[in-house]
Order: structure tokens, then sequence, then C-alpha cells
């Protein structure tokens, strides 16, 4: 696989344009962006940079095809199927997909290729094969009256996403969107447009009729804006930082109330207790919990709770153990951690353990850019012993910085874990089973992982409480975001 990687990193990128209503268009104003890859830093291609008149194009393209119908009222089976082609597509461009990704993100390889065009293929078949399962309801009314509960379509998705893992997360919002028959444009970031660009190639080739998904490149603070403006979308799916979320409110409050669904950041605690059964598995989990993909990585275990009497020894391991990850070229198969998907994400990590060090924080390991020859943004795995007031113990950094706490009893772990804005994610280590029942009760979180980190799969549920968002990713509850409920009262008698 080394060899195809090795091809397929060479070739050159062509200048990738907007994709609106089935054909590709340059922005009205005929403005590109650089897209620089963390790699090398190097300028790899360029994306159009979208303003609102083509915003407004891709809404007006997608709300004429939901009109038309032949994608909203075609019959639930007849959706599945092109989706399960559009799946197949994504499977078969696996490698190409995966590479043209991390060159544009800088995810390692070996990350990308589990968690992009591989669960993004796994997430549009499992929401074709659902699309089909799905009935109305028949309330239990008086006799007289039949009351049928009616799931509809909500019209036009806007679906914005960050750069992390583009295929996956916005598989998540547009799979389910779409198999419910709604139209759909999507915004990717900025660092991260180019495989959602394919993606749109293949969705065509599938049979997905024209204006049906729409993708517009550009900055959040002009054409994600516009699309939060709009006055003609009716659901807007978003994940990504809590500063944007707040704004996308205010778009909505501003325009015409669209739902506004929120996947935002974490700080998510990970608790290891004396009583773990494995506690140098748990050290190896931990790492990679926080440090793959360079902890961008929306539910990294970013905080870890060490119970006061192995803390010593446990941070050793652990340290260790960061220390020897392999970091650099995303694209060599045998790499941990890739870059940092970008200058100035690099210089915001440097910053937070700048400023953490200044608060009284210890530094254990790394806290340094890595210099390659190449060129690129790389930084060390790094832990910090911290206390639980300290910025670095609350705030979300998005990069591989590991904040370490410790706790003496189950109490307090509950306490430390739960004091930040944040519930996104969260983990308990212990071989106690009334001990890990108390603590999934007693966690604020989206979800709880127990003896293990970050598992996943497409049939669970992922969403945050708190300021980590509302609403649900994944898993058939999903389709709740993007389908209305419309009642019919008919009276028999
Ligand atoms: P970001 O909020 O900066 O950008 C996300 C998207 O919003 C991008 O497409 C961007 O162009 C767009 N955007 C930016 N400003 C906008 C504006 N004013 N109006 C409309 N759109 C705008 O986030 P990011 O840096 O791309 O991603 C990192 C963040 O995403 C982290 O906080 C991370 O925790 C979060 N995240 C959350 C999850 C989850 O499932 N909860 C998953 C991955 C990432």
């Amino acid at each position: 696989m080394q060899e195809g990687i090795n091809r397929l990193r060479q070739q050159s990128i062509a200048n990738a344009s907007l994709f609106i209503d089935g054909a590709w268009r340059e922005a009205e104003s005929g403005g590109r962006m650089d897209v620089i890859s963390p790699i090398d830093g190097r300028i790899i291609t360029t994306i159009a940079d979208a303003d609102r008149s083509d915003v407004d194009l891709a809404v007006a393209a997608a709300r004429n095809a939901f009109k038309k119908g032949s994608w909203s009222k075609a019959a639930p089976a007849e959706r599945r199927k092109v989706l399960l082609k559009l799946a197949d597509l994504v499977e078969s461009h696996a490698l190409e997909l995966a590479v043209l990704g991390v060159r544009d993100n800088g995810t390692e390889i070996s990350m990308a290729l589990k968690a992009e065009p591989a669960s993004c293929a796994q997430t549009f078949r499992y929401y074709a094969e659902a699309i089909d399962k799905l009935y109305g309801e028949i309330a239990p009314t008086a006799p007289g009256i039949l009351g049928l509960v009616h799931r509809e379509p909500v019209g036009v998705v806007a679906a914005i996403v960050p750069w992390n893992f583009p295929m996956m997360i916005a598989a998540w919002k547009i799979a389910p969107a779409l198999a419910a028959g709604n139209s759909v444009v999507l915004k990717p970031a900025e660092g991260a447009s180019l495989t959602l660009l394919k993606l749109a190639e293949l969705a065509s080739r599938a049979g997905l009729p024209d204006g049906v998904l729409n993708v517009v490149t550009g900055r959040g603070a002009i054409a994600g804006e516009a699309l939060g403006l709009s006055m003609d979308v009716d659901v807007l799916a978003f994940t990504g930082s809590g500063p944007v979320g707040r704004r996308l409110l205010e778009y909505s409050a501003r325009s015409n109330l669209k739902r506004v669904y929120l996947e935002l950041g974490g700080k998510s605690p990970n608790i290891v207790f004396a009583d773990a059964p494995d506690l140098a598995k748990a050290a190896q989990v931990s790492m990679n919990g926080i440090f793959r993909n360079s902890g961008q990585v929306c539910v990294a275990g970013s905080r870890l709770l060490v119970e006061k009497s192995i803390h010593a020894d446990f941070c050793a391991q652990l340290v260790a153990l960061a220390t020897d990850m392999r970091v650099g070229d995303p694209l060599d198969l045998r790499t941990q951690a890739g870059a940092v998907s970008s200058e100035a994400q690099l210089a915001k990590n440097l910053s937070h353990v700048e400023s953490a060090l200044a608060e009284g924080a210890r530094l254990r390991g790394g806290g340094k850019r890595i210099l390659q020859e190449t060129g690129g943004f790389y930084m060390q795995p790094t832990v910090l012993e911290a206390t639980p007031g300290m910025g670095i113990a609350r705030e979300e950094v998005f990069g591989p910085v590991l904040t370490v706490i410790p706790f003496e009893s189950e109490g307090e772990a509950l306490q430390i874990a739960n004091g930040t804005d944040y519930g996104l994610a969260s983990a308990v280590w212990t071989g106690n089973l009334s001990r890990a029942h108390r603590m999934i009760r007693g966690l604020k979180a989206g979800v709880v992982h127990v003896n293990t980190y970050g598992g996943t799969d497409i049939t669970v549920p992922l969403g945050g409480v708190k300021q980590s968002g509302n609403g649900h990713d994944k898993s058939l509850h999903a389709f709740e975001k993007y389908l209305d409920l419309k009642t019919a009262w008919i009276d028999l008698t």
C-alpha cells in the first residue's frame, strides 16, 4: 500500500471549483484561495472562494431540486439505491480520497484510511439501508378520530463542517439528510475541502439528481455566514468550535429561525482509578486517545485525571509512551501522529502551552514545535501537570496537549470531571462494576467510555451536553434533525 500512497502523493491537484446544481462553477467574483499542505507548508492547489451570491445560487439550486421532487419525492427504495452506489464509489476510491485528504489536512494516513473514506462509505450505507424501514405512526386517539403522524423531509439542509475529519463528519450530516429526501448545501472548512468536492462528483456519478448536493468552498466568515443568514435554509447542521456555534444561533435569530444543530468542542476527562484492571493498557489507550491526529479530535481525552496513589508511576509511563510516539510524515503508514492542520493552529497550540507554564503548570514532556527539513507543521506530544482551575485544564486546545490532574476520591474525580463548560466525551478506568455505573450516571457527557477510550460505531449517537452542543450525529436518532413531524387529524364520524 505504501507504494500506492507514494505514487498518489506526487500527483498534481487541479484547481477546484464550486459544485452547484450538478456542475462545476467558478465563484462569481473569480476569487480563489490557496490550499497549503501542512505536510510541507507548500501550496498544492487552489479552491474557489465563494461569497454570498454563490451561496444564494447554491441554496436556490437546492430549493429548486427539492421542489422538483425527483429526489425528495422519490420512493425511499430509489434513494437507497443511489446512496448505496455512492458508498461503493467512495470505497473504490478509498486510497485516492485518503491521500488527497491527508495532503489537505495532515492527518496520519493510517487513521485517515479508517476514519475518512471507510467511515464515510459505512455511514452512507447505514442511512441508505435505514430509510425504507422508517414508518409513520397512528396515534392512540378517541375512536372517532384518526391521528396520523407523518415524517417529511425538512427541505434545504446546510451543513458546515470542520477540517479534522471532513469526510466522516460531513457524511454524518449529509447521509441522513439526503436519505430523508432533503437537498443539501455543504460548506467544507477552508483547510479541508478537496475530498468533499470529490464526494460531490462521486454522488453525481452515483445518480444523485442535480442540485440535491451542492458544495460551496470558501471562508467561514463569508460563505459560512451567508448560509447561516440565508432565508431559504431550513436546518443548519454544524460541527466546529463554540464561538462559531454561537454565531450560527445569532444568524438564525436574525434570519428565518432555521433550526441549528451544534456539535462543538470538548475538554473530555479520562479518569484512571488505581483499581483499573490493566494500567499498562490504560496508559497506551489514553496516549492514543489524546495524541492521534495530533490531538485534533473533538472527543480527545485531553484531561487525564489520575488517582493520587498511582499518579507518579502512571504519568511516567504515559510520558515515556508519548516521547516514543512516531510523529512526522503523515503519508508514511508507520506514522502515529501526522501534522498539525495549519501554521495558525500550531501557533495556537504553542501559545496554550506558554500560558499554561506562565500559570504554573509543570511540563512533563514535549511542548515544542518539531522542525522537519521538509517544512510543515509538527508538534511534540505534550504532557502538562496542572490543577483544575488553570486555563489549560478548562479550555480546549485542539492539539497534542494533555493536561494531567491528580485526584483523591471518586467524589473529587467527578467534581473535577464535570467542572468545565464542556460535556462531550469521558472515560473511566476501573475494575469495580458499581463504581463504573456510578460514574456513568454522574458524568455530564454525551459518551462515557469504560476501560477503553474512543471506540465508536455508526449505530450509536454522538452528541454533547452543556456547551459541547445539542442534537446528535450518527445512529437512527440523526434522522430526527432532518425530518419534520406532521399530524393529520381526521374526523371519522
Ligand atoms: P471552526 O468553528 O473554526 O470552523 C468550522 C466550520 O465553520 C468551518 O467550515 C468554517 O469555515 C466555518 N465557519 C467559521 N466561521 C464561520 C462563521 N462566522 N459563520 C459560519 N461558518 C463559519 O472549527 P474548526 O477549527 O474547523 O474545527 C475545530 C473545532 O471543531 C474544535 O472546537 C473541535 O472540538 C470541534 N469539533 C467538534 C466535533 C464534534 O463532533 N463535536 C467534531 C470535530 C470537531
